[in-house]
């Protein structure tokens, strides 16, 4: 375990040739700043005690681990990793793992701070924490990515654990890595005791022990929101069109699910390219051609535009499910959509968010609108420690009715107190957090 000097910092682990098409600005460290001035709102609009105002102001700890791993080609490569436990007053840490080849430990102390609001918002009885390994996934093969995976988990050795600090996907890693990871752990622990190890991780595939509709929760979530946000505003979801930035786990289920409900996908985007079609563009299609090559690019059906004109597009609805930081003022200026739902986590700088609150857009910001991950990787939980296995539709139920639940919490203080959304949905958690320290104290 060791603490980040400036110098680690900039260090350069791996050298990686970036394979995206939409490159963005290196604008991952900014992120801390941002989120840092979003939470500084909600400590306005809600009077927390002095000392939880300073003991959240840092994450409890950071941990980096750089780690060698042999390449196919024989060669050993040091990677660097990260696991930031920002609180665990609520419960156990709990929060996905990102690859990404330009995460940095600042983004990933971002990223926890914000999953301890999100599990506090949603009464999830969890604090928060995330990781990161810079690694660009499209540079190394499946192989590599185990082993990665694996020297990764077992690096991080009991700074992890079922009880104290369970990791789930982000970015880049999917239900194999956490596959890859409980195996990893449960093979280093007491042998009497490794099947009660399963829940190291959620976000497994069904075969080893995931839950039902986790893969799709995060995409059932933005679309409990928008159902909610629907219902606040009189809005017809059946015919209107809205536009998805990223198409991976996140969008592409908040994308299939959208057009269930009858809604028309007009523009997309990820790393490899940026569509468009008026007409509509299928999610099941375009998640099919996804699969077999890896971007969006090469779709067929839908005419190609450069990545400038995408947050332009005419919609209803927009759904940044990609990086943070990726509407500014620029971009901000051009969205046409009478909503955002922040699928991503802090997809807007607080400029871009300025305009478009002056501008009246409704923003459903990250820790209410992409909460149905972590609500379901607790339900994940759940079901591992009382060897339990529930049906979909019971999940479907419990997350819609969490989701609901604590989008009227958030609407509700925004009303009275009138402040914006995301201010609003701090506050909520903030206080719930607040109430703990009160009754607890903090020890000795
Ligand atoms: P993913 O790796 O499955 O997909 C990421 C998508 O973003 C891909 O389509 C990729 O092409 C696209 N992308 C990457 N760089 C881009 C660029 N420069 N321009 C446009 N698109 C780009 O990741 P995911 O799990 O879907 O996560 C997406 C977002 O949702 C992240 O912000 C993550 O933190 C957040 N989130 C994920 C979960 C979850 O359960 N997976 C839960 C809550 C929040």
């Amino acid at each position: 375990m060791s603490k980040k000097t400036k110098e680690e910092e900039t260090q350069t682990v791996q050298s990686t040739s970036s394979t995206q098409e939409n490159s963005l600005p290196n604008n991952h460290d900014e992120f801390l700043k941002v989120h840092r001035r979003q939470i500084e709102r909600a400590f306005n609009a809600f009077e927390v005690l002095p000392h939880v105002r300073t003991i959240l102001s840092q994450p409890k700890n950071e941990i980096i681990v750089n780690f060698p791993v042999r390449m196919d080609t024989g060669e050993f490569r040091l990677f660097k990793g990260y696991r930031i436990q920002h609180s665990n007053i609520m419960g156990p840490y709990k929060g996905g793992i990102r690859y990404h080849h330009e995460v940095t430990l600042d983004e990933v102390k971002a990223l926890a701070a914000l999953m301890t609001y999100k599990c506090a918002l949603l009464q999830v009885p969890f604090g928060g924490a995330k990781g990161g390994v810079r690694v660009n996934v499209n540079d190394v093969s499946r192989n590599e990515l185990e082993r990665i995976t694996r020297r990764f988990t077992h690096d991080l050795g009991n700074n992890i654990g079922p009880e104290y600090d369970i990791p789930a996907p982000d970015m880049g890693t999917n239900s194999q890595t956490m596959v890859w990871m409980m195996d990893t752990y449960m093979n280093s622990q007491n042998m009497i005791e490794k099947n009660a190890q399963r829940r190291i991780v959620t976000g497994k595939s069904l075969t080893s022990g995931g839950s039902a509709g986790r893969e799709k929760a995060t995409g059932q979530g933005v679309i409990y929101a928008i159902l909610e946000w629907a219902k606040e505003r009189g809005f017809t979801l059946d015919g209107c069109s809205y536009i998805v930035q990223g198409f991976g786990n996140v969008g592409s289920h908040a994308a299939m699910l959208m057009s269930k409900l009858g809604a028309v996908m007009v523009g997309v985007q990820d790393h490899t390219g940026t569509l468009y079609n008026s007409e509509g563009i299928s999610p099941r299609k375009l998640s099919d051609h996804v699969r077999s090559t890896g971007g969006v690019k090469g779709y067929k059906g839908a005419e190609v535009i450069s990545s400038d004109e995408f947050w332009g597009i005419q919609s209803d609805i927009c759904i940044p499910a990609a990086l943070e930081l990726q509407v500014d003022v620029k971009e901000a200026k051009q969205i046409k959509a009478r909503a955002i739902f922040e699928a991503a986590n802090g997809p807007l700088t607080d400029a871009g968010e300025r305009i478009l609150l002056e501008r009246g857009v409704d923003i459903i910001p990250d820790i209410m609108a992409n909460a149905g991950g972590v609500v379901v990787s607790y339900f994940e939980w759940i079901q591992n420690k009382r060897s339990e296995s529930w049906q979909l539709h019971e999940i479907d139920e419990k997350l819609k009715f969490m989701m609901g639940r604590s989008y009227n919490e958030m609407r509700n203080f925004a009303r009275q107190n009138k402040v914006d959304n995301r201010t609003a949905a701090f506050a909520v958690a903030l206080k719930r957090i607040n109430d703990v320290y009160a009754e607890r104290g903090v020890f000795p």
